[in-house]
């Protein structure tokens, strides 16, 4: 249920800044979801919608745009994109090994976030 609670706080989000700006309805949101999350896109704009229920969002279209991973290396500033297995780096984080200088210390710096992005509203 961990798509679920990820949903319920986008959705808490969304309607807490829909009401600040005084929107009458919302039409679409967006979300940026690093495909190192682990997280289910699928399930969270299902539970989305589903919370959106009986809202002034009710039948507001779900935007997921992926992020694509980013990796660094911290001792020689190897910068890369193509990680051989996302969810082996996410499981086995300690072990990654920078395929420049054989360093351990690779940080993620992109492809975890989960975060809104836009909301698209009708005052
Ligand atoms: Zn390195």
């Amino acid at each position: 249920m961990h798509e679920f609670s990820i949903a319920s706080e986008i959705v808490r989000n969304v309607l807490d800044v829909a009401e600040k700006n005084s929107a009458r309805k919302i039409l679409s949101i967006r979300l940026d979801i690093g495909e190192l999350s682990l997280i289910n896109v699928e399930q969270v704009a299902h539970w989305v919608q589903a919370l959106f229920k009986g809202t002034m969002a009710e039948g507001a279209e779900v935007k997921i745009k992926t992020i694509k991973a980013a990796v660094q290396c911290q001792s020689c500033g190897y910068k890369g994109r193509n990680i051989p297995d996302s969810r082996d780096i996410v499981q086995h984080f300690a072990a990654f090994i920078c395929p420049k200088c054989g360093s351990p210390g690779v940080k993620i710096e992109k492809g975890r976030e989960c975060m809104l992005r836009k909301i698209q509203a009708e005052r």
